[in-house]
């Protein structure tokens, strides 16, 4: 026999399993489809790509997908906040020129447990601050604190200027895709603040640094203390950015 002839059967064999790769993979792909697709799908909500964001649902992989949908729609983005509770009342659009306008406004006075200083932003901000109040802020005061946190304190979004320093280009804050958290009240009465707590190795300064970490999860950019002295008494938080964290 020749090498040729003998390589054949291996040839057959190699394209034969091939086939059935890619046939199982299909119908894996398929059935998956249709598993998710399914009106009564016995998927869990908060596995199924397709159902709509639950703000207290556990958080899966597929969490992210959902939030990435929910941010794009408002219609979707305001239905999740009020199935969470989240006092988010309706503005018209806010419209300036080119550069600064908020579309999506509202304004947002409570998240799912609590409160924060009124301020007028956009349903992407908003939604993305709920998830990091229900999924990071108060665990951490359980944990770190013993206490919830009653009050997020904050210094603004919206504001039509350009980013602070030497760049010429437009801050988020021009759109409201930014916001400043300054600190937290809590339920116990003790108001803490990025200023006065931020630093040394008690359990605030502890607690402040995991809901920094935290943010990070929720949000697209995070500056905070650590990064330079224009944010020493507050976490920039933004709904756009590629995910740098300082
Ligand atoms: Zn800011």
């Amino acid at each position: 026999m020749t090498d040729e002839k003998k390589r054949r059967p291996f040839i057959r064999r190699a394209a034969f399993s091939a086939f059935w790769t890619l046939t199982v993979l299909a119908a894996l792909a398929g059935g998956g489809w249709w598993l998710v697709g399914l009106p009564n799908s016995p998927l869990p909500d908060h596995w199924n790509p397709r159902k709509d964001l639950v703000v207290t649902a556990p958080v899966t992989p597929v969490t992210k997908l959902q939030l990435m949908r929910a941010v794009a729609d408002e219609a979707t983005c305001r239905a999740v906040l009020d199935q969470a509770g989240v006092a988010f009342s309706h503005l018209d659009d806010l419209v300036v020129n080119e550069n600064c306008g908020i579309a999506g406004r509202g304004r947002l006075t409570g998240l799912t447990s609590a409160g924060i200083e009124p301020v007028e932003t956009r349903c992407a901000t908003a939604l993305r601050l709920t998830l990091w109040e229900h999924h990071v802020v108060q665990p951490a005061a359980r944990e770190l604190l013993g206490t919830e946190v009653s009050e997020l304190l904050q210094i603004g979004s919206y504001n039509c200027r350009k980013i602070r320093g030497s760049t010429d280009a437009w801050s988020s804050h021009a759109t409201a895709d930014g916001i400043d958290i300054t600190g937290m009240r809590l339920a116990d009465g003790r108001r803490l603040t990025l200023l006065a707590d931020w630093q040394g190795d008690g359990p605030e300064a502890a607690f402040l640094r995991q809901i920094w970490k935290g943010s990070c999860t929720w949000f697209r950019l995070v500056l905070g203390p650590d990064y330079n002295r224009l944010h020493a008494d507050h976490f920039h938080m933004q709904n756009t950015g590629w995910g740098f964290c300082r």
